[in-house]
């Protein structure tokens, strides 16, 4: 460890930099019922073919008036109704005013809805305790949230459970969308056992792809779940053969650390051209990018904390280009205060595990406590990555450290 492991491993800035320049966005759409175009990526700028309100309409329940005869202060006969859905069509006499509803439109000639709070029945009329309204009181005027032909999503945004109700709102029911990038996974390993499965000697669960999968989908992806492969170079080969004929990404677990990642590195070059990385991370030194001749393959370290702390920094960047998701950010920094230690030899970027918590306004970081990459306890507990800089040793209790708040994928 310390400073003699860093030659020869790449920093995560370059590494991801390669990548991303490797990688041109999916170019197919589709065209998709609004309701399941959630978490595509738009192909398209979202113009209204409306204004919103289309019409003017009454923000209050109360009386649509003329405020010329308001101010005359004398009782105002009803001449008739104006409901949600059923305008007032009919005659409007002079001194007189009509019942309104929210929503309901606004009859022609009236320049104020006076709420029925305001207003009070009499046999004479309705009689109001106000005079003097402004000019448009308590109308929603046509087009007040958005002007016909206004871009109210554009290309490259990603749908939100915000999205498609502002969508509805236009009355759009079919929009073009990116086709989603397919991202076919598998497991490697002798010792992994499925779940549910009695564990024999030196076996374990293979807990990898439960934590692989979630991080595909929630990013907006399409999960192609493979299995868990054994350590068999001719079974491992027809798994890689069929993950790029099925995806546009292929992602494994495990077999990329020294002993082997000597057949995999064989394996993958008969299919593709290898940039076998060793990335300066820590965990996840063991990350290996390249291209099969139909797929690009991201080959995640096998220890637990290790797959899922690389997907998530590594691949969902990677993923967010491939989608066309051009107002993807990737998590900011935020300083923080540390309340305990946290062990740190200089020559890697570390990624810790940590709780964070803010008190008057200030961010402060504990450690989950043991930080080996195969403890996945440590990123159950956790709500945000301590991300520890190259150069840096051990961290006192008290000193700033920048932490990543972990964002919706991993909640
Ligand atoms: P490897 O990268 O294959 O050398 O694996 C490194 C460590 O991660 C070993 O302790 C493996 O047993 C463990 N490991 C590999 N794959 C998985 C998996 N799918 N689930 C849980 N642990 C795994
Ligand atoms: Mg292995």
């Amino acid at each position: 460890m310390g400073c003699c492991d860093a030659p020869g491993l790449m920093p995560i800035e370059d590494a991801m930099e390669k990548m991303l320049s490797r990688i041109q966005p999916i170019q197919t759409t589709q065209r998709l019922p609004l309701p399941d175009a959630l978490g595509y990526v738009l192909a398209e700028d979202i113009l209204s073919p409306i204004n919103v309100p289309p019409f003017d309409n009454s923000a209050m329940d109360g009386y649509a008036v003329r405020r010329s005869e308001l101010a005359l202060g004398q009782p105002l006969t009803v001449a008739g109704k104006s409901f949600a859905g059923q305008p007032f069509d009919g005659e409007w006499p002079a001194m007189s005013c009509v019942r309104i509803m929210t929503g309901a439109q606004i009859p022609p000639g009236c320049d104020a809805v006076v709420m029925q709070e305001q207003a009070s029945v009499t046999n004479a009329g309705v009689t109001f305790s106000v005079r003097d309204v402004p000019h448009n009181d308590n109308i929603r005027p046509t087009g007040d949230d958005i002007h016909h032909n206004d871009v109210v999503l554009s290309r490259g945004a990603r749908l939100t459970p915000r999205d498609i109700p502002m969508i509805a709102t236009l009355g759009v029911s079919q929009i073009t969308v990116y086709q989603k990038p397919k991202v076919a996974f598998f497991s490697t390993g002798d010792e992994l056992k499925p779940l549910g499965e009695p564990l024999q000697a030196g076996q374990i669960y293979d807990s990898n792809r439960y934590g692989i999968k979630p991080l595909i989908e929630n990013f907006g992806c399409e999960a192609i779940d493979l299995g868990a492969i054994p350590d068999c170079p001719q079974t491992l080969k027809a798994t890689f053969e069929k993950a790029q004929s099925l995806a546009d990404v292929v992602v494994t677990s495990g077999g990329v650390s020294v002993g082997e990642a000597d057949y995999t590195k064989d394996i993958l070059e008969q299919l593709g051209e290898i940039g076998f990385w060793k990335l300066a991370i820590k965990p996840g030194k063991p990350f290996a990018f390249g291209s099969l001749q139909n797929a690009w393959f991201c080959g995640l370290p096998g220890n637990p904390v290790s797959a899922v702390l690389t997907m998530y920094v590594l691949v969902q960047p990677m993923l967010a280009k491939l989608a066309g998701h051009t107002e993807w950010q990737a998590p900011q920094s935020i300083p923080a205060t540390t309340r305990t230690t946290f062990k740190k030899a200089p020559g890697r970027t570390d990624y810790q595990r940590g709780i964070y918590s803010i008190e008057n306004g200030q961010f402060f970081v504990e450690t989950t406590g043991n930080q080996s990459s195969g403890a996945f306890r440590s990123m159950s507990l956790a709500n945000c990555f301590v991300v520890l800089e190259r150069e840096r040793g051990r961290v006192e209790a008290g000193e700033t450290v920048n932490i990543q708040l972990f964002n919706a994928t991993l909640y």
